[in-house]
């Protein structure tokens, strides 16, 4: 498995590869210094308090918190402003009784809706602020932007699997972000497996598809896929779009510099 977790900085979650850890830490550049882990204006880390606004920016004091408003406001209340819509969209469209546009209890797992969100059109205007919100909170720099835009994006894909928003083309790139660089290869191999599927025109192609295509009911993908295969399965595949490609090569170039270091 591939650590690139600590390629980016952020603690190893199972902590098993302290080797791999030490030679990370003296490469000769660190890809998660784009995003702000600690304080919003000084990057300070410990006891920081949250921005009541956007919730995603994070302040060491109160003076600092004062000092950065000038720059953080207008992204601030962009972000407070598509949360207030998306929230005000949900309300209606749980409480909805449920009509040809609309399922009822469109949330509930195992429904007629979920999974099939957009296909309604009565969903759409709430999934269209989700959206919103996501680019709303993409405009702020920091790991808990990235964070829960990328759980927004992961649960649209589970509310339409069909994907018309094209999630399936950013969730690669934030997992690149996050230097979750194993999970953003596993959705690739995922949606890469999913589309072979689809695309097969035979039972005898599908049975040689060597791995079985599961949506899961939880977070996907339910399989670790190994990032040092070839990539010629991916590009032979019509349906993969130029982000997931550019996400697949970054994987594989992050693979490379860390290999480098470590033979170094
Ligand atoms: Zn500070
Ligand atoms: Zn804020």
């Amino acid at each position: 498995e591939y650590h690139a977790a600590e390629a980016a900085g952020f603690p190893d979650r199972n902590n098993t590869s302290p080797n791999v850890s030490a030679v990370v830490q003296s490469a000769p550049f660190n890809v998660s210094n784009a995003l702000i882990v600690g304080c919003h204006f000084c990057g300070k880390v410990g006891q920081l308090s949250r921005c009541g606004g956007c919730k995603v920016a994070h302040y060491c004091s109160q003076d600092h918190q004062t000092v950065d408003r000038a720059a953080h406001k207008a992204f601030c209340n962009k972000v407070k402003k598509e949360r207030t819509r998306l929230e005000a969209q949900e309300v209606t469209l749980r409480a909805h009784p449920g009509d040809s546009d609309t399922p009822p209890n469109a949330f509930a797992k195992g429904g007629e809706g979920y999974g099939r969100f957009w296909g309604y059109k009565g969903t759409r205007p709430y999934m269209k602020a989700r959206y919103l919100f996501i680019d709303a909170l993409l405009l702020i720099n920091t790991k808990p932007a990235v964070e829960a835009a990328l759980e927004h994006a992961l649960d649209m894909l589970h509310l339409n699997h069909s994907d018309n928003q094209g999630m399936r083309t950013i969730i690669p790139a934030l997992y690149l972000r996050l230097g979750r660089d194993q999970d953003c290869y596993n959705f690739l191999h995922w949606w890469f497996v999913k589309d072979h599927l689809d695309s097969c025109e035979s039972d005898e192609d599908v049975m040689n598809t060597e791995v079985e295509y599961i949506w899961g009911d939880a977070r996907f993908p339910v399989t670790e896929a190994d990032a040092f295969q070839p990539v010629v399965g991916f590009l032979k595949e019509f349906f993969f779009t130029l982000p997931q490609l550019v996400s697949l090569t970054l994987v594989k170039v992050r693979m490379l510099i860390d290999m480098r270091n470590f033979y170094r």
